[in-house]
């Protein structure tokens, strides 16, 4: 959110440690897309797993680790996240910096395409899911959010408003229609109930029933 509202939010929320800062350093220099949240944003999925006391958490995009890291900080002792990242370089990046944050022990990072990975975990129930990856698939993302999140379990999606593609955007344009089309159904589908949360690039977020 560009404007004085999310400067002031971004103020008083959004302090990053030295840990995270200098992989945000480390990130932008060595060629990593700048594409890591905020860390405003970083704050909101803590405060969300701290809420429902989640102990088993799955991530889609890893990138750098950043949101890792942050969500990790909120698992209690015995908490599990499971990171999936395509690119096996962004994942050895996150690696060292998750090894970095003392979360090695509670952080694994998956080579592999979500779409072949999401299936293999079929069976398996996380307290939530964070999709921050490619955005075609999102909706082909959303029905595996529902087979592998508990009730009462969190769906949290990044870039739910898509640096304003979702409401202003073309049609044409295959990503936007992903955006666009996991966030009707979080805002329309029964078994949840969802809402975008206007940080710096939107977050969905949404309990299943
Ligand atoms: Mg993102």
């Amino acid at each position: 959110m560009a404007d004085r509202a999310g400067d002031y939010i971004a103020g008083l929320f959004g302090a990053e440690d030295e840990l995270l800062a200098s992989l945000r350093e480390e990130a932008d220099r060595t060629g990593l897309p700048p594409i890591a949240i905020s860390a405003d944003e970083g704050r909101l999925l803590q405060v969300l797993l701290t809420a429902i006391s989640a102990r088993r958490v799955l991530e889609v995009g890893t990138l750098g680790g950043y949101s890792a890291i942050c969500m990790a900080r909120s698992l209690p002792p015995g908490g599990r996240l499971l990171s999936i990242e395509i690119e096996e370089t962004h994942a050895a990046f996150a690696r060292k910096y998750i090894d970095r944050a003392g979360m090695a022990d509670r952080v694994e990072v998956r080579v592999g395409r979500a779409l072949d990975a999401l299936p293999s975990l079929d069976g398996e129930r996380f307290d939530a899911i964070f999709l921050d990856a490619d955005k075609e698939p999102l909706p082909t993302y959303f029905d595996w959010a529902l087979r592998l999140v508990r009730p009462g379990g969190l769906i949290i999606g990044d870039n739910a408003l898509w640096g304003g593609r979702v409401y202003d955007g073309d049609e044409s344009d295959e990503r936007t229609r992903g955006v666009r089309e996991f966030n009707r159904r979080m805002a329309t589908d029964p078994r949840v109930l969802g809402i975008i949360v206007p940080t710096h690039d939107g977050v969905a977020v949404a309990v299943v029933r």
